[in-house]
């Protein structure tokens, strides 16, 4: 991995002016794409935090509900609001069953997330997802950034965060796509390794993402 802010050649010429440009912000867990959203944040950008909304869609859009319902029997719901812990331990160990429920979340929050974006008013603005490659999400992105921090310290992070085992944090790192091939395929890497500072890359790429839209 090169380190410092990679930006890519390809694809840096955007086809279509007339929409405002919608960037993709990714990364492995723990890698600090929530702490690098909010530092947008901070600059007046909007971001769709894809987790938390596929989160909320599963209790509130009705076709992904029956949809759950159907495949997952009529336990995963209590009250109307999705049985977290039930559902979790259907798919926990089961890798069918894993990729049949992110068939229904991610085409939902997708078509959410193109909703939500048709509806912001900035120069910019961006959908934070883990599994941005992975669901397909990227496809409706204009540009990909990712965020790169090297395994030891992302395992450490989210130890230290989450509480969690290391072997817990491994199996869903094994779910991901690798990091490296991952980077490959976002337009710029923002480095979070705790050596590089982090608000300047930001910066960056807000100037980039600025200067952009002024010249559509
Ligand atoms: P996940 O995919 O698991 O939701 P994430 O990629 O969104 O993770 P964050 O939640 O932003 O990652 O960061 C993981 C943890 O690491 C958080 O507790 C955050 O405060 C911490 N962290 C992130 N970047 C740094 C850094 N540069 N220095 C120290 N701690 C950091």
């Amino acid at each position: 991995m090169q380190p410092l802010l990679y930006f890519s050649t390809i694809n840096f010429t955007r086809q279509t002016r007339t929409a405002m440009i919608r960037i993709g912000l990714t990364g492995g867990i723990g890698s600090g794409k929530s702490t690098v959203a909010k530092i947008f944040e901070t600059l007046g950008i909007p971001v769709y935090y894809a987790d938390d909304a596929a989160r909320k869609l599963m209790n509130t859009n009705d076709a992904l509900k029956q949809a759950i319902l159907e495949h997952f029997g009529k336990d995963s719901y209590k009250d109307g609001l999705l049985d977290r812990k039930y559902i979790a331990s259907i798919v926990f160990n089961d890798k069918e069953k894993l990729e049949l429920l992110n068939s229904f979340i991610h085409p939902a929050t997708i078509k959410d997330a193109d909703e939500w974006m048709l509806e912001q008013k900035a120069p910019y603005a961006i959908k934070e997802a883990a599994l941005l490659f992975e669901s397909g999400a990227s496809e409706n992105l204009d540009y990909i950034i990712g965020v790169y921090a090297p395994q030891h310290l992302r395992v450490q992070r989210v130890m230290k965060r989450d509480k969690l085992p290391v072997e817990e944090i491994m199996k869903r790192i094994s779910r991901q796509i690798d990091e490296e091939m991952k980077m490959k395929l976002c337009n710029f890497v923002i480095t979070n390794n705790e050596q590089q500072l982090v608000i300047p890359q930001v910066l960056e790429l807000d100037h980039r993402f600025r200067a952009l839209t002024c010249a559509s």
